[in-house]
């Protein structure tokens, strides 16, 4: 859950749309729209919002609503406050209870679990005893102990953690185990944010959150929003690119910003969960998708298994990924089929 404040620097946003892509005369209404701005930190990072209102008032109410949600969503999904939902259910690993878990966060374990099993637990939930290793080895410029990686290592696997689908409930089979949905929960806090204000009825919207996003209607007599991707930081990696999106989710995944570097080798957030360890190829992946959870999930299942392993996984779930890798000081691109299409002119 946790990113980076510079992530905003580096997925900058452009509302300014170049000349040719008015699709159509705006609507009556439209032109009585104006363009407001909010930013808040929550879940630990910068969320964004920018919305066409017709006044003031109903922005602020809009906005006000929908960053309220996003601290709820942070209340029962983060893994930092001892209190949250996740955390409470993360105490009962490995006492053989089945716990209720409210709407939200059953949602957000269903889909986790889905994605685990499609990549194989490339993709998995459960890695939080080994993500803090990770976190502290941050802080400490400091390779995690051997001993303490096969500790953790033996509470992870997305197979302990048991869904029943019809009770809605939580079961962690075994104890030390620990849920870190940091890899997806912004994503669904981003969809869920852009429904609070569609019922507000602002639909034109787009909400960032830590560079993640939920793109809602576009701007006024915009084809969509226009974001801009920033190139993979090694040489001969490919330039700055635009995409235009609507009604989508972004995401994007990579070892830019959080990573530590150990004698030499740079390790990344995002952990192989199979081995414990930080990705240490520098990528960069971008998703998109028909919600933000989708393409927050998925841009973190690429980065572990790569493009290639991960299209027909992409395919699935009708989304389009691009993926840089740099491999032995050569730039690989990888790219779905349809991405393309969402790429636009500088
Ligand atoms: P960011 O937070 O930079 O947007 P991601 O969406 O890829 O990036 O999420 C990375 C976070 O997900 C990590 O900080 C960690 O909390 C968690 N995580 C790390 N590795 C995995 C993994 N293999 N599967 C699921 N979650 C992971
Ligand atoms: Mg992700």
């Amino acid at each position: 859950m946790r990113a980076l404040m510079n992530r905003i620097l580096w997925l900058a946003i452009s509302w300014i749309c170049v000349a040719g892509c008015v699709s159509h005369a705006p609507k009556q209404t439209d032109a009585q729209l104006q363009r407001f701005e909010f930013q808040k930190p929550e879940m630990g990072l910068p969320f964004r919002i920018v919305l066409y209102a017709p006044d003031e008032k109903k922005a602020n109410e809009a906005a006000a609503a929908a960053f309220q949600r996003i601290g709820q969503l942070n209340d029962i999904m983060s893994d930092y406050d001892e209190e949250s939902e996740l955390t409470l259910l993360s105490k009962t690993a490995g006492q053989g209870k089945a716990v209720k878990v409210s709407d939200d966060l059953w949602r957000v374990l269903d889909r986790a679990q889905q994605l685990a099993k499609e990549s194989d637990g490339a993709f998995d939930i459960t890695v939080g005893p080994v993500v803090q290793l990770w976190r502290k080895a941050r802080r400490e410029q400091k390779l995690p102990d051997r001993e303490n990686l096969a500790i953790a290592r033996a509470a992870v696997g997305f197979k302990n953690l048991q869904l029943d689908q019809k009770l809605h409930t939580a079961e962690l089979l075994v104890s030390r185990m620990k849920l870190d949905l940091g890899a997806i929960a912004k994503g669904y806090a981003n969809d869920e944010a852009m429904k609070v204000l569609r019922s507000h009825g602002v639909t034109r919207a787009l909400v960032t959150g830590g560079g993640d996003m939920a793109a809602g209607d576009p701007p006024p007599g915009k084809k969509g929003w226009r974001i801009e991707l920033a190139p993979l930081d090694v040489p001969n990696a490919p330039p700055t690119n635009f995409v235009m999106i609507a009604n989508q989710g972004l995401a994007t995944s990579g070892d830019l910003f959080q990573h530590v570097e150990i004698d030499g080798t740079r390790y990344s957030h995002i952990v192989d969960p199979r081995t414990g360890i930080g990705l240490t190829d520098h990528s960069l992946v971008v998703v998109i998708a028909r919600d933000g959870m989708t393409a927050d999930g998925l841009s973190t299942t690429l980065s572990v298994i790569g493009g290639e392993k991960g299209r027909r996984i992409v395919e699935g779930h009708h989304a389009e990924a691009r993926m840089v890798r740099n491999v032995s000081d050569r730039v690989e691109i990888f790219e779905t089929v349809g991405f393309k299409k969402y790429l636009q002119d500088k």
